[in-house]
């Protein structure tokens, strides 16, 4: 029998917002633990939550985005469970009326676009943070992260492998780094999901029953859960079993999954109306303005760098993966007319550069227009591409107060046309190898480009290769 996988994902995206969904604790990462608290992240008696307007922003910008409805009129509930990193006993969350329904993504799976579809979206916050196995037997609890504001985004069961898993991931987190919602980052655990995973034969028009494997937060850990998943799944209704519906806990060292809970001892939540916060009412104009300041989303921003800067579809991908580069080029295309050539520049130069130094490409020293400067110097043909690339652009890094034309002129990098000096490293060349002038004239014509090699050493990369490749041939016969 052949089976088909079929996973639905429900994903959590910790918002870049200054403090927590409901009071003013900052959500600083990287903070000493239990220094962001306050009595109300802590729900003291007496204390009254508040909305942080900016979490709801960006869910509105989160929900144009993906083409889903947004709810005008969305409510919060109480969650209820005891937990120890969840002091006040139960967690603010959305569910009878959340912010955002229905909408769709697309991914792009071995080559083919796939819409996924989203069910929902909503606002809730999040726990503290336990400990287990930093100090056996003790377990310990940083509380900073409790009442962090995140978006809840929950798919559709339309993801039918690890690979599309993968796929939405890396195109979600694309999408929230180009929103400047959040910084998407797996490892910090700004991003991270529950796969719910079921089998099914092939061609079934049922589902089966499914198990949520919580908390995966690395792209590696989710394949490695789905793969084990399904081959016990598959492994149970071989045997003629029914899978039981469980949630599920993925343990990285060893890639097995092992039950929370069963359904049967599933947590009641009690949900109820969140007494202490009036619903959220929003108005058709408020959702406009936020329509108006959002930032271009990754698909457009690449189409317009094929169709109005006619960069290659590879190009324009790899300068579209993260908004920074995407927007670097576009300052930069308003620099100078040769887009080609500042994309050449980008992705070989100061991609590279910002990777080495570990800096954003924001803190590069050198203007659009001393970029646009370097670009016209080769493509006058002042200066060779090969000596641009390996002398120029680090000697403008080290003097970025200079421009590029005078560091081209002091260190005699100019490119020369002056025709008595270019006659005499073309002599130099031919009268070196006259073994190789033989072999040419006798037929050899693939050794012009041996001469042009020695003629360009022996101008240090500073003769116009179009002149020599012309004075070469006349020399030659
Ligand atoms: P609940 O309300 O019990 O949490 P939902 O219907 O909200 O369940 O589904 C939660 C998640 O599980 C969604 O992402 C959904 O796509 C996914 N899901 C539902 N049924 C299945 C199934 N049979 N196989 C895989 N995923 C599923
Ligand atoms: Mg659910």
């Amino acid at each position: 029998m052949t089976y088909e996988t079929v996973i639905g994902l429900e994903i959590h995206v910790q918002l870049s917002t200054q403090s927590k969904a409901f009071c003013s604790d900052s959500i600083q990462f990287g903070s000493a633990p239990n220094t962001q608290v306050s009595a109300i992240s802590l729900g003291h008696p007496g204390t009254l939550p508040r909305l942080n307007k900016q979490q709801l922003d960006y869910a509105i910008r989160l929900a144009l985005a993906l083409g889903s409805k947004i709810n005008l009129r969305n409510t919060f509930d109480r969650k209820n469970y005891f937990y120890a990193d969840l002091p006040k006993g139960y967690q603010i969350t959305q569910d009878a009326q959340p912010v955002c329904v229905g909408g769709e993504i697309e991914v792009i799976v071995e080559g083919k676009p796939k819409k996924i579809r989203i069910h929902h979206i909503h606002m809730e916050e999040d726990a503290g943070k336990s400990m287990h196995d930093s100090d056996d037997p003790y377990s310990y609890i940083d509380l900073n992260r409790a009442g962090t504001p995140l978006l809840e985004i929950v798919t559709e069961p339309d993801l039918r492998s690890a690979a599309e898993v993968d796929a939405l991931m890396t195109t979600m987190r694309q999408l929230v780094r180009y929103l400047n919602i959040s910084d998407g980052n797996m490892q910090e655990g700004s991003m991270r999901c529950d796969c719910n995973v079921s089998i099914r034969p092939l061609g079934a028009d049922y589902y089966g029953n499914r198990c949520e494997v919580k908390n995966l937060n690395s792209m590696r850990y989710a394949r490695k859960a789905i793969q084990y998943e399904v081959q016990r799944q598959i492994k149970i209704v071989e045997a003629g079993g029914t899978v039981a519906q469980q949630t599920l806990n993925f343990d990285p060292s060893t890639g097995v999954t092992t039950p929370l809970r069963s359904k049967e001892d599933a947590h009641d939540y009690r949900y109820f109306p969140e007494p202490d916060l009036p619903p959220v009412v929003l108005t058709e104009a408020q959702v406009a303005a936020i329509k108006k300041e959002m930032p271009d989303l990754p698909k457009e921003v690449r189409q317009q760098l094929v169709t109005e800067y006619q960069l290659s579809e590879y190009n324009a991908d790899l300068l579209t993966v993260e908004p920074e580069p995407a927007r670097f080029f576009l300052a930069l295309a308003k620099a100078t007319t040769s887009y080609d050539a500042a994309a050449n520049l980008m992705i070989n130069k100061i991609l590279p550069w910002s990777k080495e130094e570990g800096k954003p490409l924001t803190a590069l020293p050198l203007s659009y227009a001393q970029l646009a400067e370097f670009i016209a110097l080769i493509e006058e043909g002042k200066v060779s591409n090969s000596i641009a690339y390996q002398e120029l652009f680090s000697a403008m890094l080290n003097a970025p107060e200079q421009s590029a034309a005078n560091l081209a002129q002091v260190n005699n990098w100019l490119q020369s046309d002056d025709e008595d000096e270019m006659s005499n490293w073309v002599e130099t060349a031919i009268t070196d190898f006259p073994d190789k002038v033989k072999a040419y004239q006798s037929g050899k014509k693939g050794l012009i480009g041996f001469f042009m090699g020695e003629v360009m050493k022996v101008s240090k990369g500073k003769a116009d290769p179009k002149k020599v490749n012309q004075l070469l041939r006349e020399r030659l016969g």
